[in-house]
């Protein structure tokens, strides 16, 4: 075993046992005592339903990463990077093929052994607890079309990676990185509209009262109204959200049906507010950039180390190759990966309180806020203790109690 491969294994391991950590001081988090702002909205009873809920999807999640941990490590040390190696270059194919059957064959193996917990989540914990609306037929097609998708969206821009660092030297990771940029533009550009409906149908809103007072307030703050849509989200959870997507024309903020179903005109209004305070504050552009900054560092780490034979041998693979190389610099980079995705979650939480404070500001209707978010939180049975190291590592909004703190805070 190389030094490469101990940085790679402790940092798997590392990673699992900081997680489970995490969890079991969650857990220990859980009190029977429901917090004051809570009266009224939650009963004792539904209460303990949150409470078992995140019971039961912690212990999910650590099957999960246990399974997950031990196929990687069976077969890494197994040797299974060679023999697959082997395989795919018997097939005698280019470079670039070579490289896309080899990265085909290993999301395939991923996804086949990640079926049957996705299952369990969906149909029986999510059935359980009374959120799922997800039919066979749905889960099926969902499946399918996610596979296509990523054929279709995820192989050109993995060919032209492969390509780059095949064929064009020391300016490969830049071209790389300008290629990659351009391609994330451009998915979020076409998303909300070619490839969000692939799922979801979505409908702008509909006349009443609840878009002219959306109406009146998006003038308010000069936000196009006809950008407001409305999703058919209980077709798969009775779980309600809104989100902002895309840019530029096709730029939407998107409404759950079950968001409406639930919540008042005023309540609706400040959590279209906070989607707004998004934009308005320039996060998605933001969030964005930092991506595309990170995409080019690890581009450039990359650079490096894609012919770098101690990295090979750390998988026991004696020819070198850019597809393996990717594959297990990818590996390498994990412990990197984990900081830079805590230092975005702390920026993102940051961003949520900024728009917050804007749907506050900007509606002057605290109250309604801090309601929406209540009632958000026990529809969603999210979590209304968790530890705050947990919030650390995992949470890319602030936990529910603090941003009612902070809005009822900035009411005064
Ligand atoms: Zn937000």
């Amino acid at each position: 075993m190389n030094f490469i491969a101990i940085i790679i294994l402790v940092a798997f391991v590392a990673d699992f046992v900081l997680h489970v950590l995490a969890d079991m001081l969650n857990l220990r988090m859980l009190d029977d005592e429901l917090p004051a702002e809570f009266e009224g909205t939650y009963d004792p009873e539904q209460y303990r339903k949150s409470q078992k809920y995140l019971q039961v999807n912690t212990r999910l999640g650590w099957v999960v990463s246990a399974f997950n941990l031990m196929v990687i490590l069976v077969f890494w040390f197994g040797r299974g990077f060679p023999m697959l190696d082997h395989w795919v270059r018997s097939w005698n194919q280019g470079p670039v093929f070579t490289g896309l059957i080899y990265f085909g064959f290993l999301a395939f193996f991923k996804a086949i052994l990640a079926i049957p917990f996705s299952v369990y989540a969906t149909f029986v914990i999510e059935g359980r607890f009374g959120f799922n609306r997800t039919t066979w037929t749905t889960y099926i097609t969902d499946r399918l079309k996610g596979v296509l998708l990523s054929i279709v969206l995820g192989g050109p821009l993995l060919a032209a990676i492969l390509a780059f660092f095949e064929y064009a030297g020391t300016n490969a990771w830049w071209y790389c990185w300008i290629a990659t940029t351009l391609y994330m533009f451009g998915v979020q550009f076409v998303a909300p509209t070619w490839i969000m409906p692939l799922f979801n149908k979505f409908a702008p809103l509909e006349s009443g009262a609840l878009k002219s007072a959306i109406l009146s307030y998006a003038n308010s703050i000069h936000f196009p109204v006809k950008n407001v849509y409305v999703m058919d989200g209980s077709k798969r959870s009775s779980k309600s959200n809104a989100f902002f997507t895309g840019f530029g024309r096709h730029k939407r903020i998107v409404l759950f049906d079950t968001l409406i179903k639930q919540h008042s005109i005023a309540q609706l209004v400040t959590v279209l507010a906070h989607e707004m305070g998004h934009y308005k504050k320039k996060h998605i552009f933001i969030s964005m950039a930092l991506g595309i900054l990170q995409m080019g560092f690890m581009l450039f780490l990359l650079s490096f180390f894609i012919s770098y034979q101690g990295l090979f041998d750390a998988f026991y693979l004696q020819q070198t190759s850019v597809y393996a190389g990717l594959i297990f610099f990818a590996m390498l980079f994990s412990p990197l990966e984990f900081f830079l995705g805590v230092l975005m979650q702390i920026i993102s939480r940051k961003n949520e309180t900024a728009a917050d404070r804007f749907a506050v500001e900007t509606t002057a209707a605290p109250q309604a806020m801090v309601d929406a978010l209540k009632r958000l939180a026990a529809d969603n049975l999210s979590n209304l203790t968790p530890h705050p190291f947990y919030v650390f590592l995992n949470y890319s909004h602030p936990p529910v109690l603090e941003r009612i703190r902070a809005i009822s805070g900035e009411a005064r």
